[in-house]
């Protein structure tokens, strides 16, 4: 386990055991950058074999790079630029995922954009769209694709990262609060059509304020040293991804108020 983590570890509400996911396969989206890039190698570090997907080739190798010479895990890069790709090539990585693992035990929606932070009245509708189109459409399309492979273990789960603004509206933050707004109420469909099956999970994650570079231009006079880094979010990540959580029914979690 790295030094950021294990350190960060002695701060979290669930120290889950240090295999917890030894044996499941969990696809991280933006996985190369931020908070994504924490949560896949902090999967890797429990054990899972991680699905790298994200637009950067060389982040994600550096990524990969990190977890196969700190952990004796299985991971994949799947280099993909969520505003372009299609429903066609989501279905070939089920069943390239499906080829190489046989199931998928978590999907982590993670990716997102911020877009611009102006008044409604100027903002671009180009922007508007390719927000909605990575931050929402993108998800819908993998979800629907991975069906298949999420299906094949008897629990595993779906996680869409949501944020406060889209659980509350705030001026200036347009598009990118919309989007997380859809993402909720997209959550609440798939959870209530999901759950009589009792296989697939589907929860909504609120990181709060973490240290990335998300925050730092959506905050750009606040000093980071001040903000927790991704590493202190892990507990409910692990949480919500490993075992612990089957039977919770709650379907929106906060980062700072919840409990295991
Ligand atoms: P970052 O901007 O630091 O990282 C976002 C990641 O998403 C990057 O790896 C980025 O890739 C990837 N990404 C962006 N666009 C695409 C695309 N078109 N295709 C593929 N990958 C893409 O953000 P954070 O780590 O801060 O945020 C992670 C999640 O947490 C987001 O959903 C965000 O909304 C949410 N969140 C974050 C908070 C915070 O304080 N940081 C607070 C509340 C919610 P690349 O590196 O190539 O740009």
């Amino acid at each position: 386990m790295y030094a950021e983590l294990a350190q960060a570890r002695e701060h979290w509400r669930y120290r889950p055991p240090e295999d917890v996911l030894a044996g499941r396969t969990i696809l991280v989206t933006g996985a190369g950058d931020g908070i994504g890039r924490c949560a896949a190698r902090t999967f890797a570090a429990y054990g899972a074999n991680v699905v790298l997907l994200g637009r950067s080739q060389e982040k994600l190798e550096a990524v990969f790079d990190t977890i196969k010479s700190q952990t004796n895990t299985d991971p994949t890069i799947v280099p993909c630029d969520l505003e372009i790709a299609t429903a066609q090539a989501y279905g070939e990585l089920n069943d390239q995922v499906l080829d190489h693992y046989e199931r998928l035990d978590g999907l982590l929606h993670n990716a997102s954009i911020l877009g611009p932070r102006v008044p409604v009245e100027f903002y671009d509708a180009a922007s508007w769209q390719r927000v909605m189109r990575i931050n929402v459409e993108a998800a819908f399309l993998l979800t629907q694709a991975l069906l298949p492979a999420l299906r094949r273990p008897a629990d595993s789960s779906v996680v869409f990262t949501s944020s406060s603004v889209g659980r509350v509206g705030r001026a200036y933050w347009g598009a990118y609060a919309a989007s997380k707004f859809a993402v909720e109420g997209f959550a609440q469909v798939l959870a209530d059509e999901l759950g009589d099956e009792g296989r697939i999970r589907v929860t909504t994650l609120n990181p709060g304020a973490t240290r990335t570079t998300m925050r730092a231009t959506a905050y750009p006079g606040e000093d980071p040293m001040t903000v927790p880094m991704p590493e202190a979010r892990m507990d409910l990540y692990l949480y919500l991804l490993g075992p612990a959580a089957r039977g919770r029914k709650e379907l929106q979690w906060d980062a700072k108020d919840w409990t295991p």
